[in-house]
């Protein structure tokens, strides 16, 4: 392996069970609709969809989905659809404006003494709604040459406190390659928190293997895991077992979910999700409004039914189990609160309280 390709994963280097999940996943939407008894009239248009962001289903995720049911919440956020073919006003291929907040390049620059830190392009699964799925992942993947560029840059910044390992999905990496990063990253004093942003363990949930706890707890950091799910029909006992494992090493895990129509964007889903994510020692962070990417705006809910949907979700679940809504506006110094965004305090939504579900 030359040194260019020291920290781009893909290859599974060992056996463990979560590297053959990810190696093995369904890439064929014909596939997936037959696996689940679903008719293909509508592969055509899947199959245009997908052509420039290839679907990716771990196995074991499409095992949780409703055979027979097209509007399962799980299939809708992986299933490629002609909606994705659909130009609407608005929508576009970086939402973040996030070529503006690139000093060099991998690193993501926008918040106050936070970086990201873009390790791979990679991910287990693809989610139809990914505010990156058109992301310039080329020009951003850790070469070894770019890595030294990021790591230099990092050091001469000691305003910098924490690193956000992020991708794609930073643990679709090995984790004898996470180890070569966080040994470089550790090397940096001034770095005091290290946050990983990932979806992989939600998709499979044997990626939160003995090494990567080690990994993540035995650390002079304060380490942060953010999970990404959607709804609590994702979660499972290997996450739960997982979580725990983390817990134990002195790892903080919280979660973040994306609002979708079709998927979450009812009281029932937003409470149930609140509700596993505890039982499965995880605490709801954010609940982010959809960024307007290219081809995602049939998931989009309004920002009226997302306020009222949030302030009766605050009426059912105690406030630790209450994500934040927010919404990320391209060029901002910190996600914005979306009732700060409408002038309005969550006791003045009454009005809009209407059955959100
Ligand atoms: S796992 Fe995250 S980065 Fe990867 S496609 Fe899904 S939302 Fe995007």
């Amino acid at each position: 392996m030359s040194r260019d390709e020291a920290l781009i994963p893909l290859v599974p280097s060992s056996d463990e069970a979560w590297l053959r999940e990810q190696a093995s996943v369904i890439t064929d939407p014909g596939e997936l609709l037959a696996g689940l008894g679903l008719s293909r009239a509508e592969l055509p248009e899947a199959l245009r969809a997908a052509a420039d962001f290839p679907l990716r289903v771990p196995r074991g995720y499409a095992a949780r989905m409703r055979p027979g049911d097209p509007s399962d919440p799980l299939l809708r956020q992986v299933l490629a659809s002609g909606e994705e073919l659909r130009e609407v006003p608005g929508y576009r291929a970086d939402p973040l404006a996030e070529a503006e907040h690139t000093p060099v390049p991998g690193i993501l620059h926008k918040y106050h003494g936070r970086v990201l830190l873009v390790v791979t392009g990679a991910c287990a699964v693809h989610c139809r709604y990914c505010f990156r799925r058109h992301f310039p992942y080329q020009s951003h993947l850790p070469t070894a040459a770019r890595l030294d560029e990021a790591l230099a840059w990092l050091a001469a910044r000691d305003d910098i406190e924490e690193v956000i390992l992020s991708g794609g999905d930073p643990l679709s990496l090995t984790d004898r390659k996470l180890g070569q990063l966080l040994a470089r990253l550790a090397a940096l004093p001034h770095l005091k928190r290290l946050r990983v942003h990932s979806r992989l363990p939600v998709v499979i949930g044997s990626r939160l293997t003995p090494a990567l706890t080690a990994l993540l707890g035995d650390t002079r950091w304060q380490s942060v895991l953010v999970l990404h799910a959607n709804h609590a029909q994702e979660l499972t006992p290997a996450l739960r077992d997982g979580v725990r494992a983390l817990q134990a090493a002195g790892v903080m895990v919280l979660n973040q979910a994306v609002l979708l129509r079709g998927v979450n964007d009812t009281l029932a889903a937003q409470e149930a999700l609140s509700l596993a994510l505890f039982a499965h020692g995880v605490l709801p962070y954010y609940l982010h409004q959809l960024d307007q990417v290219a081809g995602a705006a049939h998931f989009a809910v309004p920002d009226a039914q997302a306020l009222a949907l949030h302030a009766a979700l605050r009426a059912r679940v105690p406030g630790y189990l209450l994500p934040a809504l927010v919404r990320e506006l391209p060029g901002d110094r910190s996600k914005t609160p979306l009732a700060a965004l409408h002038h309005e305090s969550a006791g003045t939504l009454s009005h809009l309280q209407a059955s959100p579900d």
